[in-house]
């Protein structure tokens, strides 16, 4: 199971959505076309 998902957006386009694993709170970040996923992910999981 992962632990995050992408939403689309109609206004802002993909948004990544993820949970925290340190204080397990969910966050919204969003996301371009071209931006490579794995990368965007590891960089918004740090608190
Ligand atoms: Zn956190």
């Amino acid at each position: 199971m992962n632990q995050y998902g992408v939403e689309l957006d109609s206004k802002k386009g993909y948004v990544i959505v993820f949970r925290c694993k340190r204080c397990g709170a969910i966050r919204r970040n969003k996301a371009a076309n071209d931006d490579n996923m794995d990368l965007i992910i590891k960089l918004t999981a740090r608190h």
